[in-house]
């Protein structure tokens, strides 16, 4: 199939109480390699949000009483669909989102992983409801239940569509809450196959609905309906801001994933290939479209000077082309609002004073698509937007630091605290620092590597509580204790 090929020309966009169908407002989704049209999405609004909300209430009545292990099973047949279905849904982010196979790849096992992983975690939950609790007296005898919280919204951005789903939607089901998801309407594509396999998983219908649309149609009423427990968001600090306030309305819970300033630190005793190598993976992955991006990069002094020459030659070394072309390494940009709001934001760094030292144009041999060459700067003032502000482009920001004190307070000066990379020889410096880091996750001398296990989320305005683990599964659960006479 060439880049071009349109997919579908109109694709029903809602799925509700176990039916497909077409909404009223049609949502263009476009390929950003090649800038054309891959599909219409049919999207929903106030009234769709409305039905999917009334199905999912009907439908919380007997889901939220099933067993842990009869959940398990659902989630089980989601992640061996998902898997059966592996290379369609690269092939559909490949396309919708840009991203190179390799990396499309990633989000698929990560999705399927993180499905069986809530199935145990719901199989467990069987053993562990009406646990005993120590009291201090005889007289009273107490258990506790965690419940599922009841009718709960999704809403997720474009730039991991599926991960952000699944690292939402399995521990929604899991505990044994019924579900309206709503997909980015720049992104909906590989979400739409998603729901084709949950339609197929034997999960009963109004479980699980569907709304594509747009924030202000489909998210906006989600966030404010009255029979919604609770909004688990993940997106920009601007719309999460929003969320939270019609959330407020009715006293909704909610959790937000925002954005994020990360920084790497390159210690004095760092291995300098291993430096650059994480450097790059953490600034250019995604084309640098990650909430987790450690765009501010601070090397001790004395490496400063070869850490950047390396770093330029590896970013200029960085085949940058359409994610089917063989080879590619990193994809364009997700849209032309996005292409511009990069850009801006370069152009403001050297308007600023910032010294560009490779990338940020158009590269050469793509004279369509959102391609951008990945960026490097130095001399970065630390009170410039390029410097304190999320890109969520392939910018890095390099500065060189005198002391480890200056480093930690560099990096935590931040209104975000998402996650941070260590890189040092020594493992003893390397967990004085991570310790010192204000953020939810700290990688020393590791890749970006993500565990269902370990819980993401960060410090600041980064976010609102944690997803994955057992934290991801008690998002979605109310605690109840029953105190009994003896
Ligand atoms: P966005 O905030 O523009 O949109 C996110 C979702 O919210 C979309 O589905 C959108 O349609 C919806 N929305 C828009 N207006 C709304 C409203 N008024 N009410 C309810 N919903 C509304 O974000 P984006 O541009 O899609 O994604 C990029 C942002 O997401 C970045 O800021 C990034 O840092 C953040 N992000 C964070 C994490 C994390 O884990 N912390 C992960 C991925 C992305």
């Amino acid at each position: 199939m060439s880049e071009a090929t349109v997919l579908n020309p109109v694709l029903a966009g809602l799925y509700i109480d176990g039916q497909w169908r077409s909404g009223g407002e049609q949502l263009t989704v476009i390929n950003p390699s090649t800038e054309e049209r891959l599909a219409i999405v049919t999207g929903g609004d106030a009234n769709a949000v409305y039905d999917a909300v009334q199905a999912s209430r009907q439908a919380f009545v007997a889901w939220s009483k099933t067993t842990g292990a009869a959940r398990a099973m659902i989630l089980r047949n989601i992640a061996a669909g998902v898997a059966a279905k592996r290379e369609r849904l690269i092939e559909l982010q490949c396309r919708n989102n840009g991203k190179p196979a390799f990396e499309a790849g990633i989000d698929v096992d990560d999705v399927i992983a993180t499905f069986n992983y809530y199935a145990v975690l719901a199989e467990a939950s069987d053993g562990q409801q009406n646990s005993a609790v120590e009291l201090p007296s005889d007289d009273f005898t107490a258990r506790l239940r965690r419940e599922p919280c009841g009718v709960v919204g999704l809403i997720v951005p474009w730039n991991f569509p599926m991960v952000t789903t699944a690292w939402k939607l399995a521990p929604a089901l899991a505990a044994g809450c019924c579900v309206v998801l709503k997909p980015s309407e720049v992104t909906p594509l590989a979400e739409l196959e998603l729901a084709h396999i949950i339609a197929s998983s034997g999960l009963p219908g109004g479980v699980f609905n569907l709304v594509c649309g747009t924030g202000a149609a489909v998210g906006a009423p989600l966030s404010g309906h009255p029979g919604v427990a609770k909004i688990s968001f993940t997106g920009s600090n601007a719309v999460g801001v929003q969320v939270m306030q019609r959330a407020a309305e009715t006293v909704k819970g909610v959790s937000l994933e925002l954005g994020g300033k990360s920084s790497l630190l390159v210690l004095a005793d760092a291995d300098l290939d291993l430096a650059v190598e994480l450097a790059s993976g953490g600034g250019y992955f995604n084309a640098g479209q990650m909430c987790s991006a450690t765009s501010r990069v601070l090397v001790a002094q004395a490496l400063l000077e070869p850490f950047l020459e390396r770093l330029v030659a590896k970013a200029e070394s960085i085949k940058v082309a359409g994610p089917l072309e063989e080879g590619a390494e990193m994809g364009p940009l997700v849209n032309q609002a996005q292409y511009q709001r990069v850009i801006a934001h370069i152009e403001a760094g050297k308007q600023a004073g910032a010294r560009l030292l490779c990338g940020g144009g158009r590269p050469d041999n793509q004279p369509r698509g959102y391609f951008l060459q990945p960026a490097v700067f130095t001399q970065v003032p630390l009170d410039s937007a390029l410097w304190r502000e999320e890109i969520f482009g392939p910018v890095l920001c390099v500065r060189g630091f005198d002391s480890e004190a200056e480093a930690i307070a560099l990096a935590n000066d931040s209104q975000f605290g998402l996650v941070a990379s260590v890189v040092s020889g020594d493992t003893a410096n390397a967990e004085r620092v991570a310790d010192a880091l204000q953020a939810g996750l700290v990688w020393i001398n590791a890749p970006q590597v993500i565990f269902a296990q370990a819980a993401w989320g960060g410090y600041k305005q980064s976010s609102l509580g944690r997803e994955l683990g057992p934290w991801g599964l008690q998002a979605f659960q109310e605690i109840k204790h029953v105190i009994r006479a003896v």
